[in-house]
């Protein structure tokens, strides 16, 4: 997916001064942000105006779910786009999604399975609707942030239609990202990190083990969900800290809930529109790669002219101080 804001502005993310250093409870809004010239509403709650990041988790966009029967024009139909310097993360709780990437890939993904683009020094795709799309979509797009050691590897793209699932008394988890519990997913990271998604029972009751070491987050994807006690709708993200070892999950209906969490991302860096940088000329060089057609390739077999990029924020942002 990409980042449609009509004027994305420059945000600065990153460093250890943003982390909560013991577990806190912290519901953070979301912001309803209309994506496209179809008005796809989406809920984003990272970056998060009190915090950008979790772990190198640095963008989380939950969308749906749109009953396509009744709003045909709410199907996926996102152009062709690039991205830099971080990860997509796809994850469907219901529906199907096209992937076509500049490298020739093209991979439908459906619920339980996990689309992972690394960009690394560049790629661009685009994500759309099958022609015949299920009745319903509902998902998640998760960006990660790549450490300095791998923010220009070569660009690759994972598909994993099997990941490991915990069960316990009326709960299954599915460990996306990283390790949970001694599953550890085969998706490739370059932090320390997790992501996760809880399905519980009505009356289900259980504690997930985490790492004091990792800050963490919660986003319920439907249904209601108690998390460390907080009542938790699908909407805000619950910002949980560091310093715990373990997490309380119970639910009195069926739930749903994302966990999000990794090692505290230390360097600071630069977001703006479908690119994680270090600067601001980073970010300027990048966008008139993607104008002049250079540097990301071509996305084949989507019926669609790209996505141009919007036009550079007038204020820019250095990475340096402490931004909350
Ligand atoms: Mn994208």
């Amino acid at each position: 997916m990409s980042n449609l804001e009509r004027h994305p502005q420059e945000a600065v993310c990153g460093g250890r001064a943003a982390v909560a250093v013991e577990p806190v409870r912290e519901l953070l809004a979301g912001a309803e942000v209309t994506l496209g010239p179809r008005g796809n509403r989406v809920v984003r709650t990272l970056p998060n105006r009190d915090r950008r990041m979790v772990g190198a988790w640095c963008f989380a966009d939950h969308y749906g779910p749109e009953d396509l029967t009744a709003h045909p024009d709410a199907r996926m139909r996102v152009p062709p786009h690039p991205h830099i310097g971080l990860q997509t993360v796809s994850w469907l709780v219901a529906g199907e999604v096209l992937h076509r990437d500049s490298l020739g890939n093209t991979q439908p993904i459906e619920p339980g399975q996990l689309n992972l683009m690394t960009a690394g020094r560049g790629i661009a795709h685009a994500e759309e609707s099958p022609p015949d799309p299920p009745p319903t979509l509902h998902g998640v797009q998760l960006w990660v942030a790549l450490p300095h050691a791998a923010r220009a590897v070569d660009p690759h793209f994972e598909h994993h239609a099997a990941l490991p699932v915990l069960t316990d008394r009326g709960v299954t988890v599915t460990v996306l990202m990283g390790e949970l519990d001694g599953a550890a997913s085969p998706a490739g990271v370059y932090t320390q990190l997790v992501g996760a998604e809880a399905t519980l029972d009505a009356g289900a009751d259980t504690r997930l083990p985490l790492r004091p070491d990792f800050e963490y987050a919660a986003l319920a994807l439907s249904g209601a969900v108690e998390v460390d006690g907080v009542p938790l709708p699908p909407g805000p993200l619950l910002y949980l800290g560091s310093g715990r070892s373990d997490l309380a999950l119970r639910a009195d209906r069926p739930g749903r809930v994302l966990l999000l969490g990794g090692e505290p991302f230390d360097e600071r860096i630069v977001m703006w529109w479908n690119f994680v940088e270090r600067d601001h000329e980073e970010i300027v060089a990048a966008r008139d790669a993607w104008m002049g057609g250079s540097r990301f390739g071509a996305v084949r077999g989507y019926d669609g002219a790209p996505l141009p990029a919007p036009p550079m924020p007038t204020v820019r942002l250095r990475p340096r101080g402490r931004h909350r």
